[in-house]
């Protein structure tokens, strides 16, 4: 049986922009594309605020996949968080064209009671506060995973380290991790985070793949080689919920052949999101095609 797997973090719509197309008010937000994708492995509760804007339709799309939304506030009064970002012609950087962060920036959300011993715990992208107040709340899960942003990092410091003081993994992508250690080279900002308490650290590296790195090991794997990107929005809290679905779904804690396997799994669930626009390329996979899309990619990286 699966390992009960939490996640809190925004529920959002987004508009989107890339050179080619633009996708208006969609579903986005950390937790959204997080639940979608480790929903395909494993069983998910949800922890997270939206607001009475919130569309009927998103709604009924959350609810398409295992994942428990009694932890979902709609909260009347409140307006639901935005976010409108644009990409550059190679995708590889975006621009945040505006945010509102409405509901996201009054009190959190309730945890259910029968959330608060959950084993598995992700805590998307948030301010770093309420990370440590929404852990706090917790009876003492097993593996904590968390995500963050530059933003954090240049403002939120201490709060920052208190959260990976508390948690067993991080995950970051290269330019993050260089400005949370002030080391460019990533083997050593890697070792570097290791020592600020977690006891792995996932670096994203984009289209160039990810590294693994914990007290006795270094695991490298390159990305899916995805032809036509449409939109990489979601593709880090994907890879999160690939990887923490399937630690939920093995629930054997952080056995390094579990992380290792996890990883191509995160890598794998990444590669759905960023095929369409905000959550249909994750809705347009399935167990089925994540095992075709597996085998495929083991064959492409093995038997050299
Ligand atoms: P990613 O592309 O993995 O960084 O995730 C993008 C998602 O994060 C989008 O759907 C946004 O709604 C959401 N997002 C963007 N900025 C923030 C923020 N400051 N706090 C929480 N979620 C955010």
């Amino acid at each position: 049986m699966a390992g009960t797997l939490l996640v809190t973090g925004s529920v959002g719509i987004d508009t989107v922009e890339t050179q080619q197309d633009k996708c208006e008010n969609c579903l986005g937000g950390a937790a959204t594309y997080f639940s979608l994708s480790a929903g395909l492995l494993s069983p998910v509760w949800l922890v997270a605020v939206v607001g009475e804007d919130f569309p009927q339709q998103f709604m009924q799309i959350l609810e398409s996949r295992q994942i428990d939304l009694s932890g979902l506030e709609t909260r009347s009064g409140s307006k639901t968080f935005r976010w409108h970002g644009k990409y550059s012609q190679d995708m590889n950087s975006r621009e945040t064209i505006a945010v509102q962060l409405n509901v996201l920036i009054e009190a959190g959300p309730q945890i259910p009671q029968h959330f608060g011993n959950s084993k598995y715990v992700f805590l998307a992208n948030h301010d770093p506060a309420a990370q440590l107040e929404f852990l706090d709340q917790l009876a003492g899960p097993e593996v904590v995973v968390c995500d963050t942003m530059d933003l954090w990092i240049d403002t939120q410091r201490d709060n920052l380290l208190k959260v990976l003081g508390r948690a067993d993994g991080l995950m970051i992508n290269d330019d993050e991790a260089r400005g949370l250690t002030g080391r460019d080279n990533l083997v050593t900002a890697g070792r570097s985070i290791l020592e600020l308490g977690v006891k792995f650290v996932v670096i994203k590296k984009g289209e160039h793949g990810s590294m693994l790195i914990s007290k006795d090991d270094l695991f490298l794997l390159p990305a899916y080689p995805t032809e036509q990107v449409v939109d990489p929005t979601g593709a880090g809290d994907s890879f999160a919920g690939g990887l923490m679905g399937f630690l939920a779904r093995q629930d054997s804690g952080l056995d390094p052949l579990k992380l290792r396997q996890g990883l191509v799994y995160a890598t794998l669930v990444a590669s759905f999101t960023v095929e369409s626009f905000s959550v249909d390329g994750l809705l347009a996979a399935d167990v089925k095609k994540l095992s075709a899309r597996r085998d495929q990619f083991l064959a492409m990286i093995g038997g050299a």
